[in-house]
This record gives structure tokens, C-alpha cells and sequence, in this order.
């Protein structure tokens, strides 16, 4: 496995590599990575894994600061997963250059964290386009559990490189809570908690399917879910899977809430 740091560091290193698959993450790594790096292996003839937390995505700087960071425990990942390649770039590499044409969002693309997280897909969508001219993969794999991101990356990248972005499904705990990062700054009875509410939207989907008034029975479950959980929720709402436009029938369309516990802020999908 190598490491590189430095951008002429990857320039010689993939030179002669071809079919490469690329995984960027933002470190402490868990299952949910993992699963990315097996689809990688699975399909690609080389795997480079990136581990950068991006400040530009972070609309509040407390949040960037607590990120957890897990530097040795994820090489060890890394190393028994026999991953080709870790870039862990330094943020004055990455942000070397000014972009020539700024980064704006279209007025129908502000919904869901784009409405509540001013700024911050405009930073992942800079970031990741800054990762793919240096790297130059084949294909990037990225994760449903962040799907308005997924979607988000996949049509700026693929419009502007020949890499494919591969949508990979969220890998969950045996709780059916969404694997994340950000689970560890959670206590037990906080984990508990994400869980409930992860199996209670689970069902709640199911229902939607047998049910079509999405509209009452979303403003229902909202309130419910702030009563019984002590939850602070940014949205609940369905919207359709390929274009996340709203939609008041379940078929072809997913469950999205962000919610905080405490002062964590989570998101999933259903
Ligand atoms: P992050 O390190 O949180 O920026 O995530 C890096 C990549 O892993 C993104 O494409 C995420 O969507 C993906 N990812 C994070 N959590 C999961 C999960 N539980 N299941 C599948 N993919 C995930």
C-alpha cells in the first residue's frame, strides 16, 4: 500500500495505472467505507482511497473541529483491505489554485441540506472536482447515505471527465442504524436513540406504500418524532430518487430526514 501526500507524489505513482477506481472519504473510517473499497476492488484493477476532511464543505466551524479524526486506525483498515493507494493530501495541495468559474447551485438543487447547509455542497462538489483532476480515476465510488451528494457529484463530474460515479448502498449496523462518522460522538443512549428512529422510518416507508396521504402523514410522523424523541428535525420529506423533486407518492421516491441529537447532526434515507 502506498501513501501519497503530494500531488506530483500521485503523478508519478499512477502514471502506468489504468482502470483505476477512487473512493474519497473524510476518514475514521468504518463498514460503510469498507463496502465503498470492495466495490472498488470488486470492479477496478486498482483502489485509491483519499482521506481528507474538506473545510471548505463545513458551513460551521465548531462542526469541522470535532470531526473525528482517526489517522493510524485507518491505515490498518486500509492495509488489511490491501488497498493500492491512500492520498492524504495536504489542504494547501488541494487548494493550490482558484477555480475559474465559481461553484453555484441551481435554484431547484437548494433543497433538503442544501436549504439548511448554506455553502456546503458547493465545498464538496469543488473538492471533488479539485480530487478528480489530480487523480484522474475510471470510477468513484460514493455512497446512497448521502444521496442529494451522490447525485449532486455524479452530474458535475460526469458531465466534465469520463469518470463514472458508482452508487453504492448504505451499509447499516445490525440496529438498521446508517453507519457514519459522525456516530462516534454519540453516547450509547444517543445511539439507541438514532437507531429508534432509523426502524421507525424504515416502517414508516413500508407504510407510506399502503397509504397515499404522504403530505398528513409526513407532518404526522414529524411531530411525533420531535414529541417522542426530544428531536430537533431540519426536514422530513419525501422526494423523488432521480431528481429530488417533492412528490406525494411513495413509488420512485425516497424518505430524507437531517435531525440533530444533541448538537450532532445526522442525516439518512429510506
Ligand atoms: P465520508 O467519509 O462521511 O465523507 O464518506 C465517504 C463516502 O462514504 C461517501 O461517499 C459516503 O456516502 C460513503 N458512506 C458513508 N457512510 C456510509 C454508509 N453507512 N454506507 C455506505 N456508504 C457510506
Amino acid at each position: 500500500m502506498k501513501i501519497l501526500i503530494k500531488n506530483k507524489d500521485i503523478n508519478e505513482a499512477l502514471k502506468k495505472v489504468s482502470n483505476l477506481g477512487f473512493v474519497p472519504t473524510m476518514g475514521s473510517l468504518h463498514k460503510g467505507h469498507e463496502y465503498l473499497i470492495k466495490q472498488s476492488k470488486k470492479r477496478c484493477k486498482r483502489t485509491l482511497v483519499s482521506i481528507f476532511v474538506n473545510p471548505t464543505q463545513f458551513n460551521n466551524k465548531k462542526d469541522y473541529l470535532s470531526y473525528p479524526k482517526n489517522l493510524k486506525k485507518d491505515l490498518n483498515i486500509l492495509k488489511k483491505l490491501k488497498v493500492n493507494f491512500v492520498y492524504i493530501p495536504d489542504k494547501k495541495d488541494i487548494y493550490s489554485f482558484k477555480r475559474k468559474k465559481i461553484i453555484v447551485l441551481k435554484k431547484e438543487n437548494k433543497v433538503l441540506c442544501a436549504k439548511f447547509r448554506k455553502g456546503h455542497f458547493e465545498g464538496v462538489i469543488d473538492v471533488m472536482d479539485r480530487l478528480t483532476n489530480i487523480i484522474r480515476p475510471n470510477k468513484i465510488f460514493m455512497g446512497e447515505k448521502d444521496y442529494q451528494q451522490l447525485l449532486l457529484v455524479k452530474k458535475f463530474i460526469e458531465r466534465k471527465y469520463k469518470t463514472k460515479v458508482i452508487s453504492c448502498k448504505t451499509v447499516r449496523n445490525k440496529n438498521r442504524l446508517a453507519l457514519s462518522s459522525r456516530n462516534q460522538l454519540l453516547n450509547k443512549k444517543d445511539l439507541i436513540k438514532a437507531s429508534k428512529i432509523a426502524k421507525e422510518l424504515i416502517q414508516f416507508k413500508k407504510f407510506l406504500r399502503k397509504n397515499k396521504k404522504t403530505k398528513y402523514l409526513l407532518q404526522k410522523k414529524l411531530t411525533s418524532l420531535k414529541k417522542n424523541f426530544g428531536i430537533r428535525i431540519d426536514y422530513l420529506e419525501v422526494r423523488k430518487k432521480n431528481n429530488l423533486k417533492s412528490s406525494s407518492i411513495i413509488k420512485n421516491s425516497r424518505v430524507f430526514i437531517a435531525y440533530y441529537i444533541n448538537k450532532v447532526r445526522l442525516i439518512d434515507n429510506f
